[in-house]
């Protein structure tokens, strides 16, 4: 059996409200597609939150067509209880391997039950975000019953009455978080022991377009009763430096431990530090970022970094930060800063085609900044006369930090050196004749010199 398009959708209503007929399912089934603008925990205007304890979550869930992508979550990350906490989190949703057609998802409630409503939801930055599926129902009490082993079997499988037809691409083609509530307005869907979703992708022939599935809640009786997640209140704190020249958000929703961390130590490094890092590193018509977002992120969700910086916003990694906030966390924060500052995007760059940076110049700035300004008490960045001979100056970060120290310190006639470096790599113009325009010798020279001195 060929599964009929949708038929109608009304498109009268305002958005959030569209009700779109449930196909050839259950005369008077409504699916209600929402698409939350806001972001996060999964928050609609009329779709309520993701379940816990629901029906669903204490079935049997099983991928009978197709299969899970290798970069998808099990399957349980579908009736967990618990959401993705951010966009793109693949191992927190459920989505078939790249390149799958379809698929089928069978769920077993173990017990016929008076299912009242189907709650899908998905969350991605892009297209697999829509959701494009079908929903089959049946006791397994009907004569003949068998589960299909593949789309094309299922009109042919005896037992299986189609409930609704889902498609919210019409309402909301592009990434965001979004649910679809499937439901009877004044009756339940009927009396159910096994339900069978069929999966399509967003983008027929488009490999990566299988929707990121976060949560799939199947209510019955219980409905009313049920757990919901709950929503975290953000934290945020939020400062600026005394001439209000820039301004900070710390994002400690996830990482209430560190609340006073962040108060206390971390405030005033990022008031004292970020404006340091900004007149250190001046270049022509170069702006600095005014608005720096430090957000506290799990370890699981960090995928095991410390930290990282992506255009004005420094994610840390909350467990990280815990175990070193009296050693190292300051001073990675002041690293990572350096990042923001540096700015080194096209954006920054005068012609096109420029080439970016090295990576140990991107890595070596931040760290010298952090081990020879920030904190040389800790001598972090110091090596031996043995570990120097064989060191290389472009081994990136500490090694890098030290070759940077070696020549600044060498050439101190020149208080702009480090200035003049980092407005090469920022506009885009630094090479290996760059240590030459700085100091008149090659940057060979330069590291022969450092290694034997
Ligand atoms: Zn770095």
């Amino acid at each position: 059996m060929k599964c009929s398009l949708m038929k109608t959708c009304c498109g009268l209503l305002p958005f959030g409200l569209v009700v779109l007929m449930a196909g050839d399912g259950i005369a008077d089934v409504k699916v209600t597609p929402e698409f939350s603008r806001d972001g996060s925990f999964f928050r609609f205007d009329n779709v309520p939150l993701p379940a816990i304890d629901d029906a669903g979550s204490k079935g049997k869930w099983k991928v009978i067509a197709g299969q899970g992508d290798a970069n998808s979550g099990s399957i349980e990350c579908l009736f967990d209880g618990r959401v993705p906490t951010v966009a793109d989190q693949p191992a927190q949703n459920f989505f078939l391997a790249a390149g799958t057609k379809n698929g089928l998802i069978a769920v077993d409630l173990g017990k016929s039950a008076d299912v009242s409503e189907v709650v899908t939801y998905s969350w991605h930055t892009d297209s697999r975000a829509p959701q494009v599926f079908s929903v089959y129902a049946a006791t397994g009490e009907e004569p003949g019953f068998a589960v299909p082993m593949s789309v094309e079997e299922i009109g042919q499988t005896a037992g299986w009455k189609k409930i609704a037809s889902v498609d919210t691409r019409q309402v909301h083609r592009n990434g965001g978080q979004q649910a679809v509530r499937i439901f009877e307005p004044d009756a339940t869907l009927g009396k159910f022991r096994h339900l069978l979703f069929e999966m399509n992708a967003t983008e027929p022939g488009n490999h990566f377009s299988h929707t990121f599935f976060s949560e799939i809640d199947v209510l019955a009786e219980d409905s009313k009763t049920v757990q919901r997640i709950s929503v975290p209140e953000v934290r945020e704190i939020r400062f600026s430096t005394a001439d209000h020249n820039f301004r900070f958000t710390i994002d400690v929703t996830q990482a209430l431990e560190l609340e006073t961390w962040a108060v206390e130590e971390l405030k005033p490094l990022i008031q004292d530090w970020y404006p340091r890092i900004v007149a250190m590193l001046p270049s022509d018509g170069f702006e600095a970022i005014r608005d720096v977002r430090f957000l506290f992120l799990r370890d699981e969700e960090m995928k095991g970094i410390p930290a990282y910086a992506s255009g004005p916003t420094i994610s840390l990694n909350a467990e990280w930060f815990r175990g070193q906030l009296n050693s190292e966390a300051r001073g990675a924060v002041v690293h990572e800063m350096v990042h923001v500052v540096q700015g080194y995007s096209g954006r920054n760059r005068r012609v096109r085609g420029d080439v970016a940076p090295p990576g140990w110049i991107v890595e070596g700035i931040p760290d010298y900044i952090r081990w020879f300004l920030f904190e040389p008490e800790m001598g972090g960045a110091k090596l031996s006369r043995q570990r120097l001979k064989d060191a290389q100056h472009d081994a990136s970060y500490r090694t890098s930090a030290n070759f940077i120290d070696w020549v600044i310190r060498t050439h101190s006639s020149d208080e702009r050196l480090l200035e003049r470096l980092n407005a090469a790599a920022r506009e885009g113009r630094y090479s290996g004749e760059t240590w030459k325009e700085l100091t008149g010798k090659s940057e060979q020279e330069l590291a022969d010199a450092w290694r034997t001195n």
